[in-house]
């Protein structure tokens, strides 16, 4: 079990990512959180979880889209922690806005929150988990790297452009004991998507109730949203050593989505 390990999840002040930043916590690893938010609040988090679990955690709060942060981020973590042996990129932000419309600025800081900031977290970390010869690099992508929805065009080129970053660095660490997969969950009931509901209500000219009915879940044959905590255990289970030849995978946590 990863038990003992070292991690560093993006965007853990909210949602998914601290959803994982638990599990791992649950696992005994310790874990630097990263992401926005109150200080009060991240802090607060960060001892809650630090005294219930007995484990390190440790937070910076670097901007994921600024790659000397990122930089610094990787050597923080390796500073507080000792080494870092998990990445998991996470952080992630969305626009919903036909192509046209679309301004150019939402366009650039979703591909570099979303896509670029997981090339610099890797390329600042992977050389020392190779020395060790263990790692595990955790994208978080989505449905929407599979597939395609409209009024979606930067969130569905990075997280596409996500799983192509995970398969060349699955390869390129194939004999490093490193894996490199990526998470592609469903629709997931977190800030993030609650933001949706509203965008996507006016896009298609349709109530918040009918956005969850006929849009987000019409599609999940389980009619019910994934939870963080399920993400959790897939992230604790891809750290594992029984998941040690798992890699270049894009797996779906999806209710069933793209089964259709
Ligand atoms: P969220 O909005 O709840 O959390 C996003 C996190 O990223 C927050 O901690 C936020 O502070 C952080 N963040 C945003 N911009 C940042 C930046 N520039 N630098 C550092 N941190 C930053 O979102 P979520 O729903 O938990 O999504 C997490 C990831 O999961 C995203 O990559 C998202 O695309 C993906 N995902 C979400 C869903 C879903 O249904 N919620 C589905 C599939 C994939």
């Amino acid at each position: 079990m990863p038990k003992g390990k070292n991690a560093i999840v993006t965007g853990s002040t909210s949602g998914i990512g601290l959803g994982i930043a638990t599990a791992f916590c649950e696992a005994g690893m310790n874990v630097v959180l990263n992401g926005f938010g109150d200080a009060d609040e991240i802090e607060a988090t960060r001892a809650a979880l630090e005294a219930e679990h007995g484990v390190t955690v440790r937070y910076n709060g670097a901007d994921m889209s600024k790659p000397d942060e990122i930089r610094d981020l990787a050597a923080f973590a390796k500073a507080e922690l000792g080494q870092v042996d998990v990445i998991v990129n996470n952080a992630g932000i969305q626009h919903v806005e036909i192509i046209e419309d679309f301004p150019d600025e939402k366009w650039d800081a979703i591909i570099a929150i979303n896509l670029s900031a997981a090339f610099h977290l890797i390329k600042n970390t992977v050389k020392d988990m190779k020395a060790r010869k263990w790692g595990r690099i955790i994208n978080l992508a989505s449905i929407h790297g599979l597939v395609a929805s409209p009024f979606k065009s930067g969130y569905i080129a990075s997280k596409h452009g996500m799983i192509g970053l995970t398969k060349t660095v699955a390869l390129e660490y194939a004999e490093d004991g490193i894996t490199s997969n990526a998470i592609c969950p469903g629709y997931v009931r977190t800030p993030l998507v609650d933001e949706q509901i509203a965008d996507q209500a006016r896009a298609h000219g349709i109530s918040e109730d009918e956005v969850i009915r006929d849009v987000m879940l019409a599609g999940q044959p389980t009619r019910e949203f994934v939870t963080v905590e399920q993400l959790g255990a897939t992230a604790v289970f891809l750290c594992s050593d029984g998941a040690a030849s798992i890699t270049g995978v894009s797996l779906p946590v999806d209710g069933g989505w793209t089964a259709r």
